[in-house]
């Protein structure tokens, strides 16, 4: 598995959530220790939870 959180919020900033597939975020558990051990402090989980979201959202709607 290569879960990329860098990737991941990269995409969801640029809104491209289906991208994020490529990157494993259903793997993710949120537990949150990238955001926490980022030396930028990018609130990577934050991202990553839009993502997460805006595809469940596309999943109910289908
Ligand atoms: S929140 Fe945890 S599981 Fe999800 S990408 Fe960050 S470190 Fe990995």
């Amino acid at each position: 598995m290569r879960l990329i959180p860098a990737m991941l919020a990269r995409y969801a900033k640029a809104g491209l959530y289906e991208d994020c597939q490529k990157y494993y975020i259903d793997y993710c558990s949120d537990c949150g220790a990238c955001a926490y051990v980022c030396p930028a402090k990018i609130p990577l989980l934050r991202y990553i939870r839009i993502a997460k979201r805006e595809l469940n959202k596309k999943v109910a709607s289908e």
